[in-house]
């Protein structure tokens, strides 16, 4: 019997979804975002089937992601860029699993320059064109030239609201990325994340993540994505509530007439959000069961009086995939899709089908 919640992986679906991406903008290179454990997915698994898809360019946050993802490559060639860039101490690293650390400051640029990372190939500059969180300062941008010189392979910077298609700050980011972009016209360039990619802006090599699992805006007519993941939740217990009964901690959902309740093993340690409480819901064969009272760490009870089939321990419940949303369940914990599946736990199993 099923006794934990599990997370079920389509990598078919994972890497229909790139190939989806790819033909989407076929002017550039479509790379992929696999940093976080691939959203949740799991780096090896996903980053072997994005590669076996024909991905040949990722993007992690750490380096120590960057070194699990060249082992888990194993012998498959692609970049590794490294988001946050490279420490003096994790210099040797990126040498030695041949990672592109991204320069972000002055003083990664001269980490690059003074622990010879340039021996490896060119270099990936972010710089900050609006966003005001990481990358090179428009005005530092000469002495980074003056310092590294043109041996630079790509520029990149990132949208703030590339989810708001008509925010007057994409405009702006886009003029003042392609004028910091002029300083290296040999480099490529990199703007898009997912919502990028939608908005247009995909340049030589675009960086989507959440759209790879199936998650994020809604894609523009004419792409379909697919979801990637099923979550879904061990039934433990099922009883009945009477009229005038309550239930979970703080008793805030009290009934009205008797209902029918199943608690399951799944809580905010397992990634369910507390804000999910009285708010959320899980499905069962189809059927709608919302989430009563407040969640608990190990434990959540929905209202399954609507069920028609029996319910028993051990009944797996949905919490998001085939039948509810990703998106539309974040909604409902007053979240988004990407703080989902990066929070779900260590409890949770999971496993990957192809
Ligand atoms: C996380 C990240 C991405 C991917 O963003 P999505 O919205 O998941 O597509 C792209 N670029 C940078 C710099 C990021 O940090």
């Amino acid at each position: 019997m099923q006794t934990r919640a599990r997370a079920t992986i389509y990598l078919n679906q994972l890497a229909a979804n790139w190939r989806a991406l790819a033909a989407w903008s076929p002017a550039g290179e479509t790379g992929a975002v696999v940093k976080a454990n691939a959203y949740g997915h799991g780096l090896s698994r996903s980053a072997r089937a994005l590669a076996e898809a024909g991905c040949g360019a990722f993007f992690v946050a750490h380096a120590s992601e960057g070194a699990a993802l060249r082992d888990a490559l194993d012998g498959l060639d692609a970049d590794i860029h490294v988001f946050h860039g490279a420490c003096e101490g994790e210099a040797a690293l990126c040498r030695d699993k041949r990672l592109i650390p991204v320069i972000n400051s002055m003083e990664q640029a001269r980490v690059w320059r003074a622990e010879g990372l340039d021996a490896a190939g060119p270099a990936t500059l972010h710089v900050d064109t609006g966003m005001n969180r990481l990358g090179l300062r428009p005005n530092e941008v000469e002495a980074v030239r003056a310092m590294i010189g043109d041996g630079v392979g790509l520029v990149m910077s990132h949208f703030a609201c590339a989810d708001e298609p008509n925010h007057p700050l994409n405009k702006v980011q886009i003029e003042r990325f392609e004028a910091l972009c002029s300083a290296w016209p040999k480099a490529r360039r990199s703007m898009a994340n997912s919502a990028g990619v939608y908005l247009g802006a995909t340049y030589d090599l675009t960086r989507p993540g959440v759209a790879l699992y199936g998650g994020g805006p809604p894609p523009p007519a004419g792409l379909v994505l697919q979801p990637v993941m099923t979550l879904d939740a061990p039934v433990v217990s099922v009883f009945r509530a009477e009229a005038g009964a309550s239930t979970g901690y703080g008793a805030t959902r009290r009934f009205g007439a008797s209902h029918r309740l199943a608690t399951l093993a799944f809580g905010y340690a397992d990634g369910l959000p507390r804000a999910a409480s009285n708010s959320g819901y899980f499905s069962l064969g189809g059927v709608r069961c919302p989430i009563v009272g407040r969640v608990s760490m190990d434990l959540v009870t929905v209202d399954v009086s609507a069920v028609d089939s029996p319910v028993a321990p051990g009944v797996m419940v949905e919490y998001f995939g085939a039948e509810i949303g990703l998106e539309a369940q974040a909604a409902a914990a007053k979240t988004l899709g990407y703080e989902l599946l990066t929070g779900i736990g260590e409890r949770v199993e999971r496993i990957w089908r192809s």
